[in-house]
């Protein structure tokens, strides 16, 4: 399952490897590295929107359900985070890379270095100039994340979150989607879960961790995930102006959703069902 819209052609990708025995982890990392590489998707790799210095930083993470996991942290000039995270994971006694010391290591690692500014977001950059406005606060414009969980032949469960983050944010700025247990968690003897949307609240909360460990005390991915979204409009003075979004799925392949507010969709693909699904919401 993956997160919105263009979740559909990360599930397609990841599912061909699934089927042909691929593992989870192979699955979600190729999943979401087709979307990274569009630049037409404006919230996730090239393409992404930038910050308010115009430059696009890129933040992504990987797990699997043995606790093996690995993250980068603003990010510039590498068009697939996902795959930086997962050599931090595989090949460094780390799990967090951030700035000049991911770059040089992806570059050292035989990344190729590129501009991710395309000119349409040149273009809305600019445009944002002109009132160089901002509000900590994500809506359904101006953001996005690609997030996956997938479980293989072998019952293994995976996950991978990468994002260009919040349009116009600070330079320097760091949302939940990088952070293992905010925007990406995976225990393999209960499930994952991934989140979208205003990445300060979904940290505040421990947002994907918390899923899970309710998944964990018996609750299903969807109470879980309206669990979690309760708890962070019970937090705000006006919940109409957040949006966040979890999904999750326990180690049955069980899944579940929930926001907000409306607008957050989900694509699920097994060997029968290839959907995409408004996710339920809180705010009406
Ligand atoms: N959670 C991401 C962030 O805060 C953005 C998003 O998913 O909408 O950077």
């Amino acid at each position: 399952m993956s997160t919105w819209d263009h979740g559909m052609t990360a599930n397609t990708v990841g599912f061909e490897l699934l089927k042909k025995g691929s593992p989870a982890l192979d699955a979600v990392e190729k999943g979401v590295m087709e979307v990274e590489s569009d630049p037409n998707v404006r919230t996730v790799g090239i393409g992404g929107y930038p910050d308010r210095e115009g430059k696009v930083t890129l933040d992504a993470c990987i797990m699997d359900g043995d606790g093996a996991c690995g993250a980068v942290a603003f990010l510039q000039g590498i068009k697939n985070p996902i795959s930086v995270a997962r050599k931090v994971m595989q090949d460094t006694p780390h799990i967090m890379l951030v700035g000049n010391g991911a770059k040089q290591f992806a570059l050292q690692n035989g990344f190729k270095e590129e501009e991710l500014l395309t000119d349409a977001s040149k273009n809305d950059y600019k445009e944002w100039l002109k009132t160089s406005n901002y509000k900590p606060l994500i809506n359904i414009e101006n953001h996005d994340t690609i997030s996956t969980l997938a479980i293989d032949e072998k019952g293994k469960m995976a996950g991978a979150c990468t994002t260009s983050g919040a349009a116009w944010k600070m330079h320097g700025r760091v949302g939940d989607s990088p952070i293992i247990g905010a925007g990406l968690f995976i225990d393999g003897e209960v499930g994952g879960a991934c989140a979208t949307g205003l990445g300060e609240e979904v940290i505040r909360t421990a947002g994907s961790a918390m899923v899970v460990e309710m998944m964990r005390n018996g609750k299903t991915p969807q109470e879980a995930c309206k669990a979690i979204v309760q708890r962070i409009i019970d937090r705000q003075k006006n919940p109409h102006d957040v949006q966040v979004g979890f999904m999750a799925m326990d180690m049955n392949g069980q899944t579940g959703a929930y926001s907000v507010q409306k607008g957050f969709t989900y694509a699920v693909k097994n060997d029968t069902i290839e959907e995409l699904t408004e996710a339920r919401y809180q705010i009406k």
